[in-house]
């Protein structure tokens, strides 16, 4: 089998054995890639610390037949994320991040826009974007990519406007619904009050380098978190640990 060549972002890593890992990777031209760094944990010769979490790398690697795991090459640095991590809270909203692309990323397949967010996030962020905008930007965007954003202007039931009102996201009816269609909340909804739903368009419209310096209303963000782990949990059937580690982190029940 032929070598493949691509940029990519590490997700995660981790031990396989005495001496090598197991790396997972999105990818710039293939999609989500899991392979093997051979010799990685013993000599820091070959890897040295290219395979830490977020760093961008121009990855060589074979791919193995009857293995899902690849033979990993060379992972050459082009850019490191790593000192944005050491704050603790920021090294804890980036690992979020990092979880849910692993949990998104199309296996093996192009997903070319999803690894240009992750770097563009990535990016803001170190440039001074905020968290909260930052990770909102990061779970809205993955949810529209890949197809399963419902939507935020209008009522899933009537087709009224939500924007001057807002709305509820509503795990029966699949979608955000006005309140005069579903006037109270139940369990596993999300209010989505109408400043959440400007900010939701806000992030929609423009790149997250443009949102740096711009201010939300009081309360808008929030409810955008909550809707995405509603989300993610209708989709994946599982709660993501790295939320549940930022959360223990802040000291917040939510
Ligand atoms: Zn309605």
């Amino acid at each position: 089998m032929p070598m493949r060549e691509t940029e990519a972002m590490v997700l995660r890593s981790h031990p396989l054995g005495e001496s090598d890992r197991i790396v997972t990777f999105l990818t710039r031209s293939s999609g989500k890639v899991r392979g093997v760094a051979k010799g990685a944990r013993r000599s820091r010769r070959r890897f040295g610390s290219n395979l830490e979490p977020l760093s961008r790398v121009r990855l060589s690697y074979f791919e193995r037949e009857g293995s899902e795991l690849a033979r990993i090459e060379g992972a050459d640095l082009l850019e490191s994320f790593y000192r944005l991590q050491e704050e603790p809270e920021r090294g804890a909203v980036l690992a979020c991040m990092a979880e849910v692309a692993d949990a998104f990323a199309r296996e093996q397949q192009e997903d070319e826009p999803y690894f240009r967010l992750l770097h563009a996030v990535l990016r803001a962020i170190r440039d001074g974007l905020d968290l909260g905008p930052g990770a909102r930007y990061f779970e809205i965007w993955t949810l529209r990519l890949h197809g399963v954003l419902p939507p935020l202007t209008v009522c899933e039931r009537c087709g009224g406007d939500l924007t001057a009102r807002g709305g509820i996201y509503h795990r029966r009816e699949g979608g955000v619904v006005c309140r005069r269609c579903v006037p109270g909340s139940t369990p596993g909804s999300v209010m989505l009050p109408k400043g959440a739903l400007a900010a939701a368009a806000a992030i929609l419209k423009d790149a997250p380098a443009a949102l740096i310096g711009r201010s939300f209303a009081p309360g808008a963000l929030g409810p955008l978190q909550g809707l995405a782990e509603a989300l993610f949990f209708d989709l994946t059937e599982r709660r993501f640990k790295s939320y549940e580690v930022l959360r223990a982190l802040r000291g917040t029940s939510r």
